[in-house]
């Protein structure tokens, strides 16, 4: 499948019906899902996948697109419920678990994709769990975090190697009561960090 096949399958995919500001619950764009999950796929990085935290599931269905055998793993069971609509649309295999990354037991992963929570909430548990449960259980890991987080990463997944990838511009259409303007426009940065 062409990056752009998969991108106009991944934008027919429904997103987050009630979002939970806590759980820092927002889609990644198709565009971006798109983009991040080819540059693996090239790479011949997308066989045995986990997506840690997967929301509605369009990296792992993305994923499995591509040809990927896939296990999702999501807190929400209502974003999870949504997820497993979304691979049934589309007519792909995903095993959607649920569960809290920072507890649950994987093994036989190659290669997890996740977009963790940023931290931006004070009560989101952020991105740290999720690094913490992607070094311990693949040796690739494709991860997007806030501009800026690169010393952070590095220090924390060490003796990981960590590349920024992708400079990744996210529109978020006004989803969450807070948001004051209608379209936010950020920037976002795709990592691959290979562990050995
Ligand atoms: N991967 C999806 C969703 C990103 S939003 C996408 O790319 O579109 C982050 C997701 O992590 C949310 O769905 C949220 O419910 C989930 N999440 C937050 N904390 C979690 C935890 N401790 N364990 C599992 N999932 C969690």
């Amino acid at each position: 499948m062409k990056k752009k096949q998969l991108e106009i399958q991944l934008e027919s995919l429904e997103s987050f019906p009630s979002p939970v500001p806590e759980l820092e619950q927002y889609s990644t764009p198709a565009p971006v899902a798109a983009e991040m999950l080819y540059l693996a796929h090239i790479r011949g990085e997308l066989n045995k996948v986990c997506d840690l935290g997967c929301g509605t599931g369009i990296l792992a269905i993305g994923a499995a697109l591509l040809g990927a055998r896939v296990i999702a793993i999501e807190i929400d069971s209502k974003a999870l419920a949504m997820a497993r609509k979304n691979a049934e649309k589309l007519g792909v295999d995903v095993n959607f678990v649920r569960g809290d990354v920072a507890s649950i037991e994987i093994k036989g992963i190659e290669t997890v994709i996740m977009n963790p929570p940023f931290g931006a909430q004070k009560s989101s548990v952020g991105d740290r769990p999720f690094l913490n449960k992607a070094i311990k259980i693949a040796k690739i890991i494709y991860t997007i975090h806030n501009v800026g987080s690169e010393s952070f990463i590095k220090e924390f997944v060490k003796p990981c190697q960590v590349e920024m990838i992708y400079r990744i511009p996210i529109s978020l259409k006004r989803c969450f009561q807070f948001h004051s303007k209608d379209l936010k426009i950020m920037q976002a940065d795709l990592y691959r960090i290979v562990c050995d």
